[in-house]
């Protein structure tokens, strides 16, 4: 699971990845990795992981991480192929969330390049790329189903309905996920096909070092913008962030933090909001040599749960021993929680909650 940063060139893409993938800039010294130079492996900050840390007392610490892909050159005329346009594009399909940049900052030496700074102008711009992208898909596949619809096949029927009304949709300038669809017509239709404007969107207003606490004008007409969109927007210096994330000490960043009225790095909101975004959660697994926080789908059940940490641990599942994160911490430790009796043991079945501790027996 990745999610991919949009947005036009110049508005602090790469500024927030270089930040992001800055392991100095949270609060740990977590190890970082950048698989290639544009997809950063991103340290989840968890503010239980340091909790179990400290319970615990284990010889190595492993947090929850999550992919962020830059994705540059997002111009004007892209979906027709301007610029390297359409390899962008298709990085975006691959990703499973949008996290989308909008410059709200204004600085004559940064050039704009449609000469001013106006995030809504910006922000259609981006989603008239994205959403010409769809219809393309939509348009190929709508053919398909004219075609089968007219042998009397009655799925193709159905089929051809709901991507006209799609393609209708896209053309107004309305992105996918904000279209009526009911439930089985996403799943049956549309969700097979990987549209980009379907992906979760996150707005990141990326503002300058005085509006980092508080916002300002620009974001305001995001927010206004959006309002129907139901999507997250998060506000962020981005550029001061980078300017924090180079700081030595753990002690300098926070200071220099609180100067701006924050309490941590708006960075590490921004991981969690994506990791968040992408419907995913977390489990630990707590022992004396490792401390460790896996990461799940929502939903996903006690079987699946170990098949993140081995496949073997998902075939052989016998049963997994479950601790509530808020029981672990208030009982201090795990003899303690099962002298209480507040461990539970869980079957196959059972559908994982975020911050279960948990242990898995198996047959192998
Ligand atoms: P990208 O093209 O979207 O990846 O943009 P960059 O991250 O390369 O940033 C473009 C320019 O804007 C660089 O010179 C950055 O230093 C500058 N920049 C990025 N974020 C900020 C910010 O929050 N405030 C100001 N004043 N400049 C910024």
């Amino acid at each position: 699971m990745k999610a991919g940063i949009v947005g036009l060139p110049n508005v602090g893409k790469s500024t927030l990845f270089n930040c992001l993938s800055n392991a100095k800039a949270q609060s740990a010294n977590f190890p970082f990795c950048t698989i290639e130079p544009n997809i950063g492996v991103v340290n989840v900050p968890d503010k239980r992981l340091e909790k179990l840390e400290e319970l615990v007392n284990p010889q190595r610490v492993i947090p929850a991480t999550v992919d962020i892909v830059d994705i540059a050159g997002l111009v004007k005329g892209a979906s027709k192929g301007e610029g390297l346009g359409n390899q962008f594009l298709a990085n975006i399909r691959e990703t499973d969330a949008i996290l989308h940049v909008l410059r709200c900052f204004d600085d004559d030496n940064v050039v704009h390049v449609d000469g001013s700074v106006d995030p809504i102008r910006d922000k259609e711009t981006i989603d008239i790329e994205l959403q010409l992208k769809d219809l393309e898909s939509v348009e190929k596949k709508l053919d398909k189903a004219k075609r089968a619809a007219k042998t009397g096949n009655k799925d193709a029927v159905k089929e051809e309905a709901v991507l006209l009304k799609v393609k209708k949709e896209l053309e107004a300038g309305i992105s996918v996920r904000a279209i009526d669809l009911s439930a089985e017509e996403r799943k049956e239709y549309i969700t097979p096909l990987q549209l980009i404007t379907d992906k979760p969107v996150m707005y990141v207003c990326n503002v300058d070092e005085a509006s980092a606490a508080a916002g300002n004008a620009y974001v305001e007409q995001v927010r206004a913008a959006t309002a129907d969109e139901n999507a997250e927007i998060l506000v962020l210096a981005v550029g001061t962030e980078a300017d924090i994330s180079e700081l030595e000490t753990y002690e300098e960043r926070q200071l220099f933090l609180e100067d701006l009225g924050l309490e941590e790095p708006g960075s590490s909101k921004l991981i969690r909001a994506a990791y968040h975004l992408l419907n995913l959660h977390t489990y630990f697994t707590a022992g004396e040599k490792e401390v460790r926080a896996w990461t799940i789908p929502v939903g996903a059940t006690a079987p699946q749960a170990a098949g993140v940490i081995h496949t073997d641990f998902e075939k052989g599942f016998i049963r997994a021993e479950v601790i509530a994160y808020d029981d672990y911490v208030s009982y201090g430790s795990e003899i303690k929680v099962k002298e209480a009796g507040k461990m539970r043991v869980e079957g196959k079945d059972y559908v994982v909650k975020d911050g279960d501790v948990m242990h898995f027996r198996f047959n192998v």
